[in-house]
């Protein structure tokens, strides 16, 4: 080893769902939504020209960020916006976490967190979720430098009441509280009317899951104003121009469509309803999920040999070969049709 690695910043990256090159397969693995954007951002894609990529975008990211506002009856001083959402939290982790005692998070919930806690040095502590995979607020109540939960969690799909979610925020008032609600559009309900009653609250979303934009790129974090200058003043330190030209033209298009959004939403907790019953009937302990992905192990069958078969089969959904959760498999809900085939592979395979 030379000498100069050992000035080398070592990190274990995060490891995200495989993105297959083949177009055949049943994407069933990364919680990407199964329709596509709204039409209205097909038209502003064609409305775009090359003419605005000449100069550097909005450094402020309007409009989008006036759009999104407007969205949640908010102010524009209210809303920071990024590059997908992982970008918003490493913003958030850079910024607000700097206390020499550990945040906290769940042991089992989204799998970058402890990945940006390491690379920024933030320490940390994980907090085991109950037997029943649930959040218990209790756990949160003593001395730390933070705390940061999806609600729903991911990869259970759990959702914590906002009761519950309060009693974590109000009880940690000396820190940064972020909430990231990357499915909250699924059915749960969102803690973002409470940012006016506790300073210390962030909540994140994104246009991946609920607005069918995972490749454009495009994630916001709300809260009081001042949590939102101090992210700013970070974000210029950084990169003043995260946002590109077509992801603030595309997404400004996509947060005005309200009723394409809300449809697309309930279609998708509809195909996740009925693949709740149609997994029971093939011998599956489904999770209550209320994202737009399901947690399920199966009564005999091992979890990674179910995962191997599809995968063979074409259908990929994902696996965590780890602690607690290496007997589950995550699997996104897809179109009705893509579900259809999943379950007739698997009726096909489980009956072996
Ligand atoms: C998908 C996801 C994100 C990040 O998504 P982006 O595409 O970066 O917006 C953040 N948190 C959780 C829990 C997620 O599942």
């Amino acid at each position: 080893m030379g000498a100069w690695e050992s000035n080398v910043r070592k990190v274990t990256p995060y490891v995200p769902g495989e993105q297959p090159w083949q177009s055949n397969v049943i994407k069933l693995n990364t919680n990407e939504n199964p329709y596509p954007p709204s039409p209205a951002v097909e038209k502003a894609l064609r409305e775009m020209t090359t003419g605005t990529m000449r100069k550097y975008p909005a450094v402020d990211a309007q409009p989008l960020v006036n759009e999104i506002a407007a969205f949640y009856h908010l102010k524009p001083e209210q809303v920071f916006v990024g590059v997908g959402s992982d970008d918003v939290l490493a913003m958030c982790f850079l910024t607000f976490f700097n206390s020499d005692r550990p945040i906290l998070f769940p042991d089992i919930t989204y799998s970058f967190y402890d990945v940006w806690a390491e690379l920024f040095r933030i320490p940390y502590e994980r907090i085991p979720l109950d037997e029943a995979f649930q959040i218990c607020p209790q756990d949160y109540f003593r001395e730390n430098g933070g705390v940061i939960f999806p609600n729903p969690n991911a990869p259970t799909g759990e959702l914590l009441t906002p009761e519950k979610a309060e009693e974590i925020i109000s009880r940690n008032q000396d820190v940064i509280v972020i909430v990231d609600e990357a499915y909250i559009d699924f059915g749960g309900k969102s803690v973002l009317d409470l940012i006016g009653k506790y300073e210390n609250l962030l909540v994140v979303q994104t246009f991946s899951k609920s607005r069918a934009m995972a490749g454009m790129r495009i994630g916001y974090a709300m809260g009081n104003e001042k949590l939102i200058a101090y992210l700013n003043d970070v974000k210029y330190s950084f990169n003043s121009y995260t946002m590109n030209e077509a992801a603030l033209a595309l997404g400004t298009a996509a947060i005005r469509d309200r009723t394409y959004f809300e449809e697309i939403t309930a279609r998708i907790v509809k195909t996740r309803e009925e693949a709740k019953r149609r997994l029971a009937d093939l011998g599956f302990l489904v999770g209550d999920s209320k994202a737009n992905f399901l947690f399920v192990t199966h009564r005999t069958h091992p979890a990674k040999a179910i995962f191997e078969a599809l995968k063979e089969a074409g259908i990929y959904v994902r696996y965590w070969d780890k602690p607690r959760i290496s007997n589950h498999l995550r699997i996104t809900v897809g179109t009705d049709e893509e579900m259809e085939q999943l379950y007739a592979f698997l009726e096909k395979y489980l009956r072996n």
